[in-house]
């Protein structure tokens, strides 16, 4: 399938559909956040099963969301570090 087509979606008579990509990364933005509904499981899942780019983006996404977690996450940093920073900020 062409990426323009997928681009802007594909509809298989009147009830299956392949929804645009631009649905399909709004979809995995919020599954971060929100659970889907059954629907836009189907929905994001048929994408994915057919779009490389949309697969392709949802790797880095995740790479980039575990990176965010291990930073964030109150193991990175010791609470002697964290004390320095706030004060190294303080002083800024
Ligand atoms: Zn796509």
């Amino acid at each position: 399938m062409y990426r323009k087509e997928l681009a802007q979606g594909v509809k298989f008579g009147d009830h299956m559909k392949i929804i645009p990509c631009t649905q399909a990364t709004f979809l995995m933005s919020k599954r971060e956040d929100h659970a889907l509904t059954f629907g836009e499981t189907i929905h994001l899942y048929i994408h994915l099963l057919v779009c490389e780019f949309c697969r392709r983006f949802l790797k880095q996404t995740n790479i980039i969301t575990k990176a965010l977690k291990r930073a964030t996450s109150n193991d990175s940093l010791s609470s002697e570090e964290k004390q320095r920073m706030t004060d190294a900020l303080k002083l800024a």
